[in-house]
């Protein structure tokens, strides 16, 4: 039968819901795949951790930067509503792509690569890649130099690009460049490869301490503004529009004024056109035919790496977990009331505060503070995420396994003392087989929810399961069919682990398994 038939009540259902779902959400919707005019805003997204091009207020809270105020002078030269959006980097162009977004300002380079995804107004900034290293450094002057070395990056962008054509290096990749910046200063990489104004800034302005620029200008590149492409056969409005608005201010000063304000200098000669585009067929041509591989070959690929750091994560993480939640179970019902109360607190802190909140204190936050009181001391990657996620379950289990523990009859402690059994015998020999049958299903679910959290380490550049995923996005601009591979990923592992809680369930309770047997 065809569920979805036309006389199907499931079909009925189906649409109902979705008509709901629509009714509810649109008033959330931003006015979106509307064409412009009639007072519709111009929605512009922007990563805001790119000083001095976009970044926050700290006075005001609201955004500020250069691309801030270019956007907004376009905006007025061109008769467009702008509305600016924060978005992390790698979103831009999948959010460019799928509509939900009209624009982006983002310090992004016009690459021929970028162009076949998205559309890009003409060059408004002259930019360019630079090293940046730790002061004191002087072996490494060029992107030569950088052979077999750690880099950080912030992913997504040109900086990574170029680090990846680098043989041998080992590149680690952040949500931003300050992320990357940070890593440089705790001593956990050897470079840096970012957009030369924005580490400048960072040294200069913001008080970036330690570290320096070896290779200012490695590249050229040019900043422009993207929007979606146009549908083939039509021509893009928007695009035409906000190169009018651009053309406008450069011709009535405006640009100039917005340039001296940020960058205190007159600003360069910018082309028509970014010289990665000149040419573009045969540019486009080149980015399709380079050496890539099928794009299902690298999906697999960065998958089965990413799931096999998954699931090595979530070991270890359950082993110390485990050990670490039953010693405080422990001390949670332990007559010592300080032990209690200590436990208590360690509890209360992991259990109610965010998993993000604690990677950032173990790994950026710690260094910092031992830097401060004059120690050089980091935590490797590793490390540090097996002991924030081990932390964070051991106080979830703590609970679990008090509760399992508390929930077997008293009366069972004072038989075995009758019977002269120490306490501990007693823990080990009855109390514990009997808890540790009833937390198994509690157990379960700590165990499915730890493989998903596994995915926050990928905030310090760790590349798990879903870090993988993102790198593969930030290439190929696939987000859609990346991240549900990602979930399915996710999925299969979370159902393999259900099914082996089940059979220890199962294994664990003689009395169901003595039943089976006598029935078959
Ligand atoms: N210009 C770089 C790029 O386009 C970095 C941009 C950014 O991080 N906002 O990839």
């Amino acid at each position: 039968m065809n569920l979805l038939a036309k006389s199907s009540p499931l079909r009925y259902l189906l649409l109902l819901a979705l008509s709901l779902l629509l009714t509810l959400t649109s008033p959330l919707l931003p006015a979106v795949s509307q064409t412009d005019g009639g007072g519709s805003p111009f929605v512009v997204a922007t990563e805001p951790t790119f000083p001095p091009f976009e970044m926050t207020d700290e006075a005001t809270g609201t955004l500020t930067g250069f691309d801030i105020d270019l956007i907004q002078a376009v905006g007025t030269a061109a008769g467009l509503e702008v509305q600016i959006e924060s978005l992390p980097f790698d979103g831009i162009i999948p959010a460019l792509q799928s509509g939900t977004i009209q624009a982006a300002i983002s310090g992004i380079t016009i690459t021929a690569e970028r162009a076949q995804s998205v559309a890009f107004s003409s060059p408004y900034f002259k930019a360019g890649l630079a090293i940046a290293v730790r002061e004191g450094n002087e072996t490494i002057q060029s992107l030569e130099d950088l052979k077999g070395k750690k880099i950080a990056v912030q992913i997504g962008t040109t900086g990574a690009m170029e680090a990846a054509k680098i043989p041998g290096a080992e590149v680690v990749s952040f949500d931003s460049a300050a992320l990357a910046l940070q890593e440089l200063v705790n001593r956990k990489v050897d470079a840096v490869i970012n957009d030369g104004p924005v580490t400048l800034f960072a040294i200069k302005e913001a008080g970036l301490r330690g570290v320096k620029v070896a290779g200012e200008s490695v590249t050229e590149e040019f900043y422009g503004i993207a929007l979606p492409l146009a549908r083939p056969g039509e021509t893009n409005q928007n695009q035409a529009l906000v190169n009018y608005g651009l053309f406008q201010i450069i011709a009535d000063g405006k640009y100039k004024a917005l340039y001296e304000k940020w960058f205190g200098a007159e600003p360069p000669f910018l082309p028509l056109v970014a010289p990665a585009m000149v040419g573009t067929q045969a540019a486009l041509e080149q980015a399709q035919r380079g050496p890539r591989e099928p794009f299902f070959i690298t999906l697999f690929r960065n998958l089965i790496r990413g799931a096999g750091v998954t699931v090595l994560l979530t070991v270890f993480a359950v082993f110390f977990g485990l050990i670490g939640g039953t010693l405080a179970a422990l001390a949670l019902i332990s007559p010592a009331k300080i032990l209690q109360w200590l436990f208590r607190i360690y509890v209360e802190f992991f259990r109610g505060t965010p998993m993000l909140v604690q990677l950032f204190i173990i790994y950026f936050g710690l260094p910092g503070l031992f830097k401060e009181l004059g120690m050089e001391w980091t935590l490797d990657r590793f490390p540090a995420a097996v002991i924030a996620l081990s932390l964070n379950v051991a106080a979830y289990l703590a609970e679990i396994i008090r509760g399992g523990i508390q929930s077997v009859d008293p009366g069972q402690w004072e038989a075995c003392q009758s019977l002269g059994m120490t306490p501990w015998q007693t823990l080990r020999e009855v109390i514990f087989p009997q808890a540790f049958r009833r937390v198994l299903p509690p157990l379960g679910n700590e165990f499915i929810t730890l493989i998903k959290d596994t995915s926050l380490t990928a905030v310090i550049g760790f590349s798990e399961l879903f870090r993988e995923g993102q790198l593969v996005v930030a290439t190929t601009y696939k987000a859609f069919e990346v991240y549900i591979a990602v979930a399915l990923v996710y999925l299969v592992l979370t159902t393999l682990s259900s099914i082996a809680f089940k059979a220890l369930e199962h294994y664990m309770d003689p009395v169901g398994r003595a039943k089976k047997l006598a029935t078959s």
